[in-house]
């Protein structure tokens, strides 16, 4: 069956004509499948973004003003999923900046989840004892306005990971403790095929580590990257993908087959989604998103309330807000298709997953329980 099939969302070939000639470069369809292309013909420009989309004034001001801090980049594949008359599109949501962009909303951080104050090395965060997070690059292939990093990634705040590896790796190899490693950004897809696999390669060979993983929105972003050789590469090191999609629309047939490429390469594939108002914070929004990534064989695995950074509050939902919306999911459709609420504590305190009470209470050994309907049940201990 063609991916066609599964996918959730196709954009015409019309509008990708369209966003070529809007660009000012003919369209090849040999070149819009070149994930360099891809990445040479971003938009980042006001005057870009004006041919293509149909501005606010705000997005005009967020255009000029709030990439200085947080550089704007949009991929001509991505750029094609946005309506160009509608300023609430999901998509354009997440990648077009607006002026609210420049405010200060209560609880706002520039470092929310406290990564600078666990970094043992430049770009190396240790704050669970078995697991490490990587920083491997600070560039990705599109920048969402919620991004977490936002205060590390797009202004080259990082050194090159050449200049900086070598430390990482010492410091690894001398934690035993570390069995688990999570390569992050930045996008580490957007490494060259070579250089990930030696990256790979010589954390491979540190014994005492067990898992390793990538967190990319590269499959969403750019899904011509996932060539057959990259996913040899990940097969070779047996690792697990993070995959980021926040809406339906992003999952189009050139999606699907990225991600066929990757389930048949055996490579386990997951899905973390971030809360965003007007992006997804509806039943149906989280559902669509969530049933078209079991298609394609990802599993939904986190779904995060989404961090306060600073310039994001006109992006944030209510923690009430998440916690209706799981309620409205759980037990009402497939378990696969309920990923995890969790928030990520302010301040370094790592993931809480957070639910609706579903334990009414104990004695004795006999639990209280709540089920999907609200419906009351008991569940006894087999001992007292
Ligand atoms: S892809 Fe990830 S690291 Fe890059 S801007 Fe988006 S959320 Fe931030």
């Amino acid at each position: 069956m063609k991916q066609e099939a599964f996918a959730s969302y196709s954009v015409e070939t019309t509008r990708r004509e369209e966003v070529c000639g809007l660009l000012g470069v003919p369209y090849d369809p040999d070149h819009w499948n070149d994930w360099r292309w891809q990445m040479r013909h971003r938009l980042t420009r006001l005057e870009q973004f004006e041919r293509l989309l149909d501005l606010t004034e705000s997005e005009r001001r967020g255009l000029l003003l709030a990439s200085e801090k947080f550089s704007v980049a949009v991929t001509p594949e991505f750029a094609a999923l946005i309506d160009p008359h509608d300023p609430g599109c999901p998509i354009r949501l997440q990648v077009v900046p607006t002026e609210n962009e420049l405010l200060v909303s209560p609880g706002d951080m520039t470092d929310p989840c406290g990564e600078d104050d666990s970094s043992v090395v430049e770009g190396l965060v240790h704050r669970y004892p078995d697991r490490v997070l990587f920083l491997v690059l600070d560039t990705c292939a599109a920048y969402c306005r919620y991004c977490t990093r936002s205060r590390l990634v797009s202004q080259g705040e990082l050194e090159p990971l050449g200049r900086r590896i070598d430390a990482a790796l010492a410091y690894l190899q001398q934690h035993t403790e570390v069995r688990d490693v999570l390569l992050s950004g930045g996008d580490p897809l957007l490494m060259s095929d070579h250089t990930l696999d030696q990256l790979l390669g010589r954390l491979r060979a540190i014994d005492h580590i067990e898992f390793l993983r990538i967190g990319t929105r590269i499959p969403g972003f750019l899904p011509q990257r996932i060539t057959p050789e990259l996913v040899r590469v990940l097969r070779k090191h047996r690792v697990w993908l993070s995959l980021h999609f926040c809406h339906v629309k992003e999952l189009t047939p050139e999606v699907a087959e990225a991600c066929d490429r990757l389930a048949d390469g055996g490579i386990p594939l997951g899905c973390q989604t971030v809360l965003l108002k007007g992006v997804n914070d509806s039943v149906e929004a989280l559902r669509d998103l969530f049933h078209g990534l079991l298609k394609l064989r990802v599993r939904p695995y986190y779904l995060y309330q989404a961090d306060p950074v600073l310039g994001t509050g006109h992006l944030r939902t209510t923690v009430e807000k998440g916690l209706e919306l799981m309620a409205q999911l759980r037990g009402h459709t497939t378990g696969y298709a309920v990923p995890t609420y969790v928030i990520d504590a302010p301040g370094g305190g790592g993931k809480v997953p957070v639910q609706q009470d579903t334990i009414l209470g104990h004695e004795d050994g006999v639990w209280s329980l709540r089920n999907w309907q609200g419906r009351t049940y008991t569940y006894e201990d087999v001992e007292r």
